[in-house]
């Protein structure tokens, strides 16, 4: 026996395996997560921490800690490569670290667009621990002097990020106005009624919301776009949607058409069987899923299970991604829209709601 697992990334979807490196252990096994920070953050509260609601500690697992407790190693690094012939990651360090089994929960990231002059007050929707320094930074601000704080996206993260604003400028002295910039349809993917219901609690909010097309490129925080005349914003938050890391594709992986590791029923790559997969990261071949939580979350047991089956020769399980699943989003001071299937219901009872799912969530592996 005594292979070496590696997790790397420490994300939503190896949360059961991280509970669970003991029993690797027990096994004989190496185990060696890698991960940039020694918290994993739960983007589903992310935006709440942003309006104020949660603190950075509410939100976070401290994956490091979980880790050493049970015999593991933490590596507080990146990977930036891997070698799938000689069984081998490469890290931002410049150290490499061999495995004989690898899991891929690295997520996902916002592209920048062409940005001429100071990044400083421009951020991204992920990392999600960067949206509690854009609270700090955007509040400072906002109690000196009049804001335009600019939301660029009209999904599910970008309307969150622009309500919570909401609530985070709601009671500074000075006018702060939040602009949402939602490409070409406000929430486009979603039926009629969820946009509504959105609009609606947004623009009590104090959002504004404009569809003038794709954001093309940012000159001194000055936002350009496809139509619509330019637009000057103090703080500038990037909602425009997320995508894996490159290095998949570098390193000559079956991928999905936005560079995602293909994984088959197992959430195993079918060309190098030692290597699994779940979350944001991956393209699962036979039916390509929305970016959300909730599928890492179900990838959870069976990434688990099959690590463990793998080292030990035994059979996989097949994951079911399940059906319809229920979506809310936090739109500020305790307003929110919730949708599954045909039902749809918004104000203080939708918030209510996720905030009690997002915090029996965090008590259960923090
Ligand atoms: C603002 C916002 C709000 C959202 N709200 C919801 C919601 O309410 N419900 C929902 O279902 N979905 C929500 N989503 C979608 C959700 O964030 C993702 O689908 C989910 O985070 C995917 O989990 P993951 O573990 O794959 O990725 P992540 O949560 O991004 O975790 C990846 C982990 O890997 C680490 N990592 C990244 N790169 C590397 C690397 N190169 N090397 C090593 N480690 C790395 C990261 O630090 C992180 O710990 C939201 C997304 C955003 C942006």
């Amino acid at each position: 026996m005594n292979k070496h697992l590696v997790l790397a990334g420490a994300g939503h979807a190896h949360m059961v395996t991280m509970a669970n490196i003991h029993i690797f252990k027990e096994l004989g096994h190496r185990v060696t997560v890698i991960g940039p920070s020694d918290y994993h953050y739960y983007s589903g509260m992310g935006p709440g921490m942003l309006g104020s609601g949660y603190e950075p500690d509410d939100i976070r697992f401290a994956v490091r800690r979980k880790i050493e407790e049970q015999g593991g190693v933490f590596l507080r690094d990146s990977i930036v490569g891997v070698d799938p012939v000689q069984r081998e990651l490469r890290l931002e360090s410049g150290e490499t670290v061999a495995y004989d089994v690898v899991s891929f929960n690295t997520g996902s990231h916002v592209n920048i667009p062409e940005i001429t002059g100071s990044r400083e007050r421009i951020y991204t929707v992920k990392p999600i621990e960067r949206l509690y320094q854009a609270r700090t930074e955007i509040l400072a601000l906002a109690r000196k002097q009049s804001i335009t704080v600019a939301v660029v996206g009209g999904g599910p993260a970008g309307v969150e990020v622009a309500g919570n604003l909401g609530q985070l400028l709601e009671d500074v002295a000075f006018p702060a106005q939040i602009i949402q910039f939602a490409g070409n349809a406000f929430l486009g993917k979603f039926p009629a009624g969820v946009q509504k219901k959105s609009q609606r609690i947004l623009e009590q909010n104090g959002v504004s919301i404009r569809e003038q097309g794709h954001l093309t490129r940012i000159k001194e925080n000055r936002l350009f776009f496809s139509s619509g005349p330019d637009e000057h914003a103090d703080f500038i938050i990037l909602a425009t949607g997320v995508h894996p890391s490159a290095f998949f594709q570098e390193a000559g992986l079956q991928t999905g058409p936005d560079g995602g590791l293909s994984v088959n029923q197992f959430l195993q790559c079918p060309d190098y069987p030692e290597i699994f997969g779940g979350g944001d990261c991956i393209h699962y071949a036979d039916q390509p899923l929305d970016k959300v939580g909730v599928y890492a979350v179900r990838e959870n047991p069976i990434l688990f299970h099959n690590l463990k089956a793998y080292l030990a020769g035994e059979a996989l399980q097949t994951f079911d991604p399940g059906g319809d699943y229920l979506l809310i989003f936090n739109l500020g001071k305790e307003q929110g829209v919730l949708r599954k299937n045909w039902l749809q219901i918004s104000g203080r009872l939708a918030f209510r709601i996720k905030d009690w799912i997002d915090k029996k969530f965090m008590r259960k592996f923090q």
